[in-house]
């Protein structure tokens, strides 16, 4: 991108970056150079001491008592599921909106997943539907064994309700915080809720490294272990005792490196973020519907969604585009849309999820928006609505 250089886009109508990984590059490179290059130095690079240190640092920051990295956010849902030995036969219930990941892991574990609505504030899973769901996997002649909840856009799923109902039903919680790491619930952090929560470092997530990576928490000691086994192929406490199937999803020492860099400042972005979002609804106001957070919790805000007319959502998406700033519609089709999942059950009609991918649209939203980009966006948008 030219002028990659500044921190701001000058120009009237110069692009302005969805995710700026730049800014914040150029805020911690030096720490980032010298990290890496210790690295490079000891040459440990699979499973090196980094590794361990980023584990103890990511459970002292959630509160928690054991984090497992991993591959990817996608095997952090997969591992958990794995240890859970849920696979064929068992229903794991999730909701249809959200991204591939969530339902994807079920079905790689042979399971199948019941899709259940969205509520349409805060665009996670219903509380009040998931009674309904275990009785249609059983009407299915399925073993309703877990709930997947998603902290979508960086907002933590109502674990207040989800907690007791999950309780009642007998299930499994597994909290996919692959957007939310870094958010609170009733006074918790993120990772601190289910029995385990699994979050991605992918460079756009809250907090991204350099690449692919994930992380699962959990406070159950015999879970974690099972999970240390499961991301080195199933090892027992020799290397070539394989005492399960697992896989190989170590999280690369390289990636631990800059991890451990960017967490030091995860904190202030965090608060940063809570501002740019503070002053996007203020400025927005009545123009479109802002995102609504529950009291209860402070989001993460890996994205700034709005709810705008379907019929005039794409022309405001193409309106701004032509303005130098870009948007994105997460996501443009429920899952029980998509060709790869429609045959599985769904919980009722997920009316919200069918209507959602008409009208939400994502703005820019990282810790380094300026107050100037921010007006400049809101005003641009000001103008496609009327
Ligand atoms: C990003 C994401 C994942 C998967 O993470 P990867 O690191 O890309 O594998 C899973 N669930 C949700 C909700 C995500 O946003």
């Amino acid at each position: 991108m030219a002028n990659s250089s500044r921190s701001e886009p000058i120009e009237e109508n110069e692009p302005v970056p969805f995710i700026d990984l730049k800014a914040q590059q150029r805020r911690i490179r030096s720490e980032l150079d010298a990290a890496m290059a210790r690295v490079l130095d000891h040459g440990q690079f699979i499973m090196g001491p980094e590794v361990a240190e980023l584990e103890t640092r990511l459970a002292e920051f959630a509160n928690v008592r054991h984090v497992i990295t991993c591959s990817s956010g996608t095997d952090a849902l997969l591992m958990p599921l794995m240890a859970a030995e849920i696979g064929l036969g068992d229903a794991v219930i999730c909701p249809a909106f959200t991204f591939t990941a969530t339902p994807e892991t079920i079905g790689l574990i042979g399971a199948t997943p019941v899709f259940v609505d969205v509520d349409p504030l805060t665009f996670n899973i219903d509380p009040s539907l998931v009674a309904q769901a275990v009785e249609t996997a059983r009407g299915h002649g399925l073993n309703p064994k877990a709930l997947m909840s998603v902290d979508l856009f960086g907002q933590p799923a109502d674990y207040g309700r989800l907690t007791k109902i999950a309780d009642d039903l007998g299930l499994f919680i597994l909290c996919d915080a692959g957007q939310a790491f870094g958010a609170e619930c009733l006074g918790k952090k993120v990772g601190q809720f289910g029995c385990a929560t699994a979050t991605s470092f992918f460079p756009g997530k809250p907090l991204g490294c350099f690449g692919d990576g994930g992380a699962i928490f959990t406070d159950d000691d015999g879970l974690a272990e099972t999970l240390r086994s499961i991301r080195l192929h199933g090892r027992g406490s020799a290397k070539y005792d394989i005492v399960r199937i697992g896989i190989n999803s170590r999280l690369d020492t390289l990636q631990a490196a800059i991890l451990i860099e960017k967490l030091k400042i995860f904190d202030d972005e965090l608060a940063r973020r809570d501002t740019a979002a503070a002053r996007y609804s203020e400025l927005i106001g009545n123009g479109a519907a802002t995102p609504f957070v529950s009291p209860h919790c402070r989001s993460a805000w890996a994205q700034y969604t709005l709810k705008i007319d379907p019929d005039r959502r794409d022309k405001v998406a193409r309106f701004l585009k032509n303005s130098g700033i870009p948007t994105n519609v997460y996501y443009p089709r429920p899952l029980h849309h998509q060709p790869a999942y429609r045959h599985f059950p769904i919980a009722g009609d997920c009316r919200v999820s069918e209507e959602l991918p008409r009208q939400v649209l994502s703005l820019p939203m990282h810790p380094y928006l300026s107050k100037t980009t921010q007006i400049r966006i809101s005003e641009k948008l000001q103008e496609a609505i009327a």
